[in-house]
């Protein structure tokens, strides 16, 4: 546990055989007791290191009196349901982000039902489907599914100590993803939404909005005008530079459009045809298709989807249905 600027500690949790390493949460220390932010998977091995590293400073799970998520992804989330059944903390997350947990972590039929219609109309061939629907299912034994006894809708003040946090609704990771601003401290937590080197997945899917990367960059947009010298993220380390950061990733996407662009031509092809012609995983230099696992071929599926409907609603693409099944073509190449 790293104390990052006074009174926050980072918590590195394992994430354990996943090529991101770790989760990191933030505990805040108020008067009462501390408010931590984001949890981890639920697994014996994650638990066990946060137990340990409150251990180190002498706080116990009983201290912690509030519990915040930024979003619902198991990395996040998972242990929420835990910590709070053994601290008594109240949960607070983004309504949006509570209308997920039932049907993700729950009673998962129907949105597995919609994922396969989606990635069907968008081009995936019969016999990758059903590996590409089922590639997340194994998530759900990570998340203790709880509701949440707090929800937001953006623009509250979690009050902690010499701290008080604004919460900021920045949808596009997910739609109900929560960033916190400490405004006198200059102080971002920021989840998901920017990270120092990873690109955050944007991904149109069935519980998404319908244009994800679209809401995506105007959150970011949004977050980069605000004074802050500290972004503690979800992933990696705590970095300066938001702005040029934030201005990094927005020419990534642009990057993307123009690559998608390229490989549609003077042609008209489906998502699945255009994110099988793409270069993935940029950050390991990038890999073909097959290289890829089912997960991330879903994700790229989804990736593409988005950039597609962005440009969409910017008018450089548009899409046609021939035999059910959804194909996109150029308009314009310019932004
Ligand atoms: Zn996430
Ligand atoms: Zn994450």
């Amino acid at each position: 546990m790293i104390e990052v600027t006074p009174g926050i500690y980072q918590l590195q949790l394992p994430l354990p055989n996943i090529s991101l390493g770790y989760v990191n949460a933030y505990l805040v220390q108020g008067d009462n007791g501390y408010l931590l932010v984001d949890t981890g998977w639920d697994m014996r091995e994650v638990f066990d290191s946060l137990k340990e590293q409150l251990d180190e400073k002498g706080i116990s799970l009983e201290d912690i009196t509030q519990i915040v998520v930024t979003h619902v992804h198991p990395d996040h989330y998972g242990l929420a349901g835990k910590i709070k059944q053994l601290s008594h903390a109240t949960l607070a997350m983004h309504h949006i982000e509570k209308g997920f947990i039932k049907s993700r972590y729950a009673a998962m039929t129907g949105l597995l039902q919609q994922t396969e219609q989606g990635l069907h109309v968008n081009g995936v061939p019969p016999e990758e489907l059903t590996e590409l629907k089922l590639a997340s299912v194994e998530m759900a034994k990570f998340v203790v599914p709880t509701l949440p006894d707090i929800t937001f809708s953006g623009g509250e003040t979690i009050s902690c100590g010499a701290f008080s946090f604004q919460v900021l609704w920045t949808p596009g990771h997910s739609p109900g993803h929560i960033c916190l601003y400490e405004a006198s401290h200059k102080v971002l937590i920021s989840g998901d939404h920017i990270l120092p080197t990873i690109t955050p997945i944007i991904g149109l899917h069935p519980q998404s909005n319908h244009n994800p990367l679209g809401d995506y960059l105007n959150s970011l947009k949004r977050v980069k005008e605000l004074k802050v010298e500290l972004v503690l993220p979800g992933h990696e380390y705590s970095f300066t530079g938001l702005k040029k950061r934030a201005q990094q990733i927005i020419q990534h996407h642009e990057q993307r459009n123009l690559e998608i662009l390229r490989v549609l031509n003077t042609t008209s092809k489906t998502t699945y045809q255009i994110a099988t012609e793409m270069t993935w995983m940029s950050h390991i230099n990038g890999v073909g298709w097959q290289e890829l696992t089912p997960l991330d071929k879903r994700l790229a599926v989804l990736e593409t989807l988005a950039h597609l409907e962005e440009m969409r609603a910017a008018g450089r693409a548009s899409k046609f249905t021939r035999d059910d099944i959804i194909h996109y073509r150029v308009e314009k190449w310019e932004k």
